[in-house]
């Protein structure tokens, strides 16, 4: 190994170890779904966001299968040499149905999709309004289009408003894009679309709605853009497959002319292999499964207030989320972690998320509650946190 390379590694990786920041993953040992094993222990899954539980669906699994079966295991190249199946073609018109858009273009995740997406519509002689709490993803999208950044304070209608008129009056920018999250993950909330649209539509803006925790949640599973009755009015309906969906990959979903832009210009679609035909044989069933009924997502919605209902009566700040996701804000970043950890140890996985993911002292337990949990798994899980936050006196 380069000298170099040696050195930089063993500084870096023993400074985060040093501060408590270095994350050992535990791997789960067998399906994602409402109770996992870690390390040999059964343990309510708190953490995933298998939503609706259809990662671990049986008619899923069977229709992944029956694909492999028929096409193989891998689409064998990129979308634009021979790597689309006629499979591929079929995940997109639904995607556009389940939108409600003219039509929809597949990525292999989210991440690149955002990546891809942004980078492909936007360019150094433009500029990004981008929610402060905008993800990863987002960021990292919006930084390889190399147009100029301008954050806005999270959900801010003022500053939104106020840094949308200085960016178009400037003269300096030829395209302006707003760009948020649909539901912001760390606390449950809701982006306030409505607003959002009718700046954008005063200074002509570009709108990108990133619905990766909201589609199959929000709006009776058919997102956020759907629950404020919007899909004429954002041009990039983003999303994921990978959380309610259940499977892998991420979409846009928009007008034609814009789909047919990104099919030239979107680079993971033209240099990267195609999503492999059983995982896309899934994705097509758990899309249908979302828009014929509202069983699973009502079932998700039941279980989040129930959560949500314990954990308050219990005195714990939970803050204001909309959504089911559930935080459960500690505060003290070494306190969060340990009540994790004793989380675990009692029977619980929940994971901390401390600074620099949330503000400093800000630190909480982030539950995700789904469809597939049982009542009384949610019991035990608000047992559980009732014995940790009295022995480490979060609560009285
Ligand atoms: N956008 C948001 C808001 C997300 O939370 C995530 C997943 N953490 C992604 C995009 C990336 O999605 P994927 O996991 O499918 O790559």
């Amino acid at each position: 190994m380069s000298k170099k390379l040696d050195a930089f590694l063993n500084e870096n990786l023993g400074e985060l170890k040093e501060q408590g920041l270095y994350n050992e993953i535990d791997p789960v040992e067998g399906p994602n779904g409402p109770v996992i094993k870690v390390r040999g222990k059964d343990l309510i899954n708190l953490s995933s966001n298998n939503y609706l539980g259809l990662a671990t669906n049986e008619e899923l699994k069977k229709l992944a299968k029956d694909a492999i079966d028929k096409y193989g295991v891998g689409a064998g190249a990129v979308r634009t040499i021979n790597g689309t199946l006629d499979i591929h073609v079929k995940l997109e018109e639904k995607l556009a149905e389940f939108k409600g858009t003219e039509a929809a273009i597949s990525f292999q995740s989210g991440f690149n999709c955002n990546m891809a997406a942004i980078s492909g519509v936007m360019d150094k002689n433009d500029a990004i309004l981008s929610d402060q709490l905008n993800h990863a993803s987002i960021i990292d999208g919006c930084r390889l289009s190399r147009a100029k950044i301008i954050a806005f304070k999270h959900s801010d209608m003022d500053d939104l408003r106020q840094k949308a008129k200085e960016a178009t009056e400037s003269g300096l920018y030829n395209k302006v894009m707003v760009i948020t999250d649909g539901v912001f993950s760390m606390d449950g909330d809701i982006a306030k679309l409505p607003e959002i649209v009718e700046i954008a539509k005063e200074f002509d803006l570009i709108t990108y709605v990133d619905d990766a925790h909201g589609s199959g949640v929000t709006g009776k599973g058919k997102g956020t853009v759907k629950h404020f009755g919007l899909e004429k009015e954002v041009d990039l309906q983003m999303g994921t497959l990978s959380k309610a969906v259940g499977v892998v990959g991420g979409y846009v979903a928009g007008k034609q002319n814009l789909i047919d832009w990104l099919k030239v210009r979107a680079r993971p679609f033209l240099f990267s292999t195609a999503v492999p035909p059983g995982d896309v044989a899934a994705i097509i069933g758990a899309l249908q499964m979302i828009m014929d009924s509202t069983e699973l997502h009502d079932k998700l919605w039941d279980n989040g207030d129930y959560l949500k209902k314990g954990l308050k009566e219990l005195g714990f700040n939970i803050g204001e989320s909309e959504t089911p996701i559930t935080p459960c804000i500690i505060g003290d970043e070494k306190l969060t972690q340990q009540f994790s950890k004793r989380l675990f140890e009692e029977g619980v996985y929940a994971k901390s998320i401390v600074f620099p993911t949330v503000p400093k002292g800000t630190g909480r337990v982030r539950n995700m509650p789904t469809a597939a949990h049982t009542k009384e798994m949610l019991d035990d899980a608000i047992a559980t946190y009732e014995k940790v936050g009295k022995e480490l006196g979060v609560i009285n």
